[in-house]
This record gives structure tokens, sequence and C-alpha cells, in this order.
């Protein structure tokens, strides 16, 4: 870093603000994905809105460009930094502003953790719908940067759809305020969904104004087994239909991730034998038992089922949920190369037999198992590069989103770009989309100093 930027900073910030070298911390060198750790310049912990616009400011005279950074949960390198970056920790930017009960919003600040987000909803008798599982390490501010899905987004959304306002520190240091309490407000351009899902390259999210819902009541959750993948897309319709769209989740695994997740967690006693092509584990919220069941009664009805088990109590409900969640084992039993797609509902599962297909012509032993929130067209796919010795992350990248453009998809569900996926979204993004996705980081960020070199390459 230019000794005079590094002056300037140390003139604005306390000293306990600026780390260096041993003092900065391996966490703040890369985020939970496969990269490797870097040193950057220096880490900066800003406490306060106008530092953060002090900091870009004097960056910007610098030309030295900054990596915002929130709990580093993500999984596709966008917060980890490169050596001849500073990193800005929003860490400290941490608290909720206000609760407006008669608006049903939270104004909080970036550095906030979702699950202190989560709890203080509950606290004041309301709920705010969005939730991972990183949910007690990843911050508000960064899952309003990666546009975050998670559990609940075929009931609520994406974080997009719970951001009502936003203030954020553009490229040239200026405090943009785009704060709204309102549902309704076409005043002009939506600038703050520039922002959301920018991933820290057009500005630095400082506080967000959330949408809160009620509290959803009670769950029902139950697993069901089918031979069609067509019956689970019925079944998706005619449980939303029945329930009043009150679905929380719908979560498909198919068999092979099904037997090896059941000979993971339950191996002697499985909630349903492994013989069926198809398992949806659905929960439901705020809808009673009995409605519950009358509608599951009627996919059994119209042969969209062949089994099913109900959970009838928390134990039993935490056991279904530990077999969708085996994705957790995953770095501990495999070696998983991980995939976050989307595609259209209704091809889903012939995207999945093409691609394995072409997985098992190249490598005709590797491991490759499927899951996903289908009701969001959200694919999960991962093949455990120790099922052949000669899998590289490289080839199976190719393969599979070549697969994903012939199909009309898109390489990134819900877990961003970054640099991991940064050179594959022309798979799914067209050039002229490409151009102009360019076209507005230059407008915004004319010195290239927010997060260079993540998303798109100018
Ligand atoms: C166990 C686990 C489960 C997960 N489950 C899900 C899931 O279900 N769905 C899902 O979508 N993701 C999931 N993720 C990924 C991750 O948690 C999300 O991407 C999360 O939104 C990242 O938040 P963060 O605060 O950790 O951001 P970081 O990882 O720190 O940063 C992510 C990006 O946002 C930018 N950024 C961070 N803060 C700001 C800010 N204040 N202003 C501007 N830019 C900023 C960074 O520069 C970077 O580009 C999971 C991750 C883990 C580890």
């Amino acid at each position: 870093m230019n000794s005079e930027c590094l002056k300037e900073l140390q003139e604005r910030l306390k000293p306990e603000q600026i780390r260096q070298d041993d003092a900065i911390d391996l966490s703040y060198q890369k985020d939970w994905s496969s990269c490797s750790p870097v040193l950057p310049m220096a880490l900066l912990l800003p406490e306060n809105v106008q530092q953060v616009s002090d900091i870009i400011k004097i960056c910007a005279k610098y030309k030295q460009s900054v990596v915002p950074q929130g709990g580093r949960t993500g999984l596709t390198g966008a917060a980890r930094p490169s050596k001849a970056d500073v990193c800005i920790s929003l860490e400290k930017l941490n608290g909720i502003e206000e609760i407006d009960i008669q608006a049903n919003t939270m104004t909080v600040l970036a550095g906030t953790t979702l699950q202190t987000v989560q709890e203080k909803a509950i606290a004041a008798e309301r709920y705010f719908p969005l939730d991972l599982g990183s949910r007690g390490s990843c911050q508000i501010g960064g899952t309003i940067a990666t546009n975050a899905g998670g559990n609940n987004v075929i009931r609520f959304g994406m974080m997009r759809n719970l951001v009502l306002g936003l203030e954020v520190v553009t490229a040239s240091g200026e405090i943009l305020n785009l704060q709204n309490k309102m549902l309704k407000n076409n005043a002009g351009y939506d600038l703050k969904q520039l922002f959301i899902g920018s991933e820290g390259t057009l500005g630095i999210i400082t506080k967000a104004t959330l949408k809160l819902t009620p509290i959803p009541g009670d769950a029902q959750t139950a697993l069901c087994a089918f031979a069609r993948y067509e019956d689970g897309v019925a079944l998706l319709h005619l449980m939303q239909k029945e329930l009043n769209q009150n679905i929380h989740a719908f979560e498909m695994m198919w068999q092979d991730f099904y037997t090896m997740s059941c000979s993971w967690s339950c191996p002697d006693n499985p909630p349903i034998e492994n013989e069926y092509a198809f398992y949806v584990l659905i929960e439901s919220k705020g809808v009673s038992e009995e409605v519950f069941h009358q509608s599951l009664e009627k996919a059994f009805e119209e042969e969209l089922i062949q089994n099913a088990v109900i959970a009838s109590s928390l134990r039993e409900r935490e056991q279904l949920w530990t077999i969708r969640e085996a994705t957790s084992e995953f770095p501990v039993k495999l070696s998983p190369i991980n995939f976050d797609i989307s595609l259209p509902i209704g091809s889903i599962n012939e995207f999945v037999q093409t691609c394995r297909l072409s997985l098992l012509e190249r490598w005709p032993n590797a491991l490759v198992v499927n899951f996903g929130h289908i009701g969001d067209s959200n694919l999960h796919l991962a093949v455990d590069a120790n099922s052949d010795v000669n899998i590289t992350e490289e080839e199976v990248d190719k393969i599979v989103y070549q697969c994903v453009e012939e199909f009309k998809g898109s390489i990134s569900a819900e877990h961003g770009v970054g640099t991991l996926k940064r050179d594959y979204l022309h798979h799914s993004v067209s050039p002229q989309a490409l151009d102009m996705m360019a076209t507005v980081k230059k407008a915004l960020d004319p010195f290239n100093i927010l997060n260079p070199s993540k998303v798109v390459l100018i």
C-alpha cells in the first residue's frame, strides 16, 4: 500500500482499527470456500458509517483496492482479498437501530449477525424469514451483498424480497441514503436493487431496513417417497394449493443422496426404505395438523406419493431434517466438489440424468449426489473427488456448467459468483448482459477499487 495512503488512514483511525501482517487473523484472509488464504495489505475496522466513508475517500484518492468483509461465510471466494487489497470488516457497525412495529420493519447496522436479527425480531413478536446454516456468523450486510437464499425462499423469497431500504457508501466515499420503510415506492429507479447481490463490487452497505412478518405457527413436517420426478412437481403444486402457499420447505433428495445420508445418520432404521427414486421433505408452518394430513391423503389418492412419514414430535422432525442436512457432513466424509445451480423446475430431473451421464462417461466410478430446494428451482449437486483419482475440480466444473448452459439454467442459484464462478458466468449470462454488468461497474466504481476481480472483470 502507498505509504501516504497508510499515513492518512492512520490519521483517521485509532491504532487498534488498523491491523497489518501477523495481527491479521487467518479468518480474515479467506472465506468458507475452498480458496486458500491470502494476507491483505491491511485490515481496517471502522466503527461507524462516517469512518467507512473516510476510508473509502482516502482509498479512492490513492486508487487503493478494498474488499468489504462481513462474516466471511461466503462460498465463492468473494470476501477473500488479494495481497494488494485492504480488507474492511463491517463487524463493528453492529446493532439494531429501530424496530418499527407499525411498519413491520427493523433497521439494522450492516455488521449485525443474521441470528441477532432473527432473535430481536422474535423478541418483538415478529419474524425475520431469512435463514441460513451460517446464521450465527454471517452478517446482514453480507447476506444483502450476496442476495442470500436459504431455507424459506419458497415462502418468503430471497434477501432481495426482504430489504426495503439501504444506506451505502459508494466508491467515491459518498454516503448514499436509500432508506425506505414503505412497501410501495416507485419514485424513480430502485437503486437499492443494484447493491443487493453485487458482492461488494458496487458499494459498501452500512445499514438496512428489513421487512418483518408475523411469527409463523408450528411446523408440520413430512418425508414422502415417490417414483417419478413429475409426481414430485405435481405434489409441490398440490401442497401449495391445499396449504394456501404455506410451504416453508420442499427439499427433494434423489435416491443416491437419500441412501448415502441414511447410511450416515440412521443406518438401522431409515424412516422410509431406500427403494424409491425420489424423496421430499415437506415443511409447512401456520396450518393445522388436520389440514396437513388431509393434503397428504389427497396426494396419496392422486397417486403422487407411495410412502410417507409424518413427524409427530420435535425429535422426529429433527430426525427427518438430519437426513436432508447430511450436507454438513460432506467436508468430513467426502472430498466434495459442490454446485449451487438453478434450472427450470420441469427440466431438473432430465438435467440430473444428463449431467450424471456426462460425468460417469469421464469417470465411471464417480460418486455424484443430487438434492435441492426444488420449489425454488435450486439444485445442489456434489461430486466426490475421492471417488476417482483422476477427478479434477476444473474438469468437473466444465462438464457441469456446460450442461447448465444446455438446459438454460444458472451457474449460481444463491451463493453468488465471487472468483470461483466468475469465469463460468458466460454459461448463463448473455454477452450483452455481461457487457451491461461491466458498464454498471465502470459507472459506479470508475477506478475499480471495490472488490476488484470479483463477479465481472473490467
Ligand atoms: C454453513 C453454511 C451454510 C450456508 N447456507 C447458505 C444458504 O442456505 N443460502 C445461501 O444463499 N448462502 C449460504 N451460505 C453462504 C453464506 O453464508 C452467505 O453467502 C452469506 O450471505 C454471506 O454473508 P457474510 O456476512 O458471511 O458475507 P462474506 O462472506 O463476508 O461476504 C460475501 C460477499 O459480500 C460482500 N460483503 C460483505 N459485507 C458487505 C457489506 N457490508 N457491504 C458490501 N459488501 C459486503 C463481500 O465483499 C463478499 O463479496 C452458507 C454458508 C455456510 C458456511
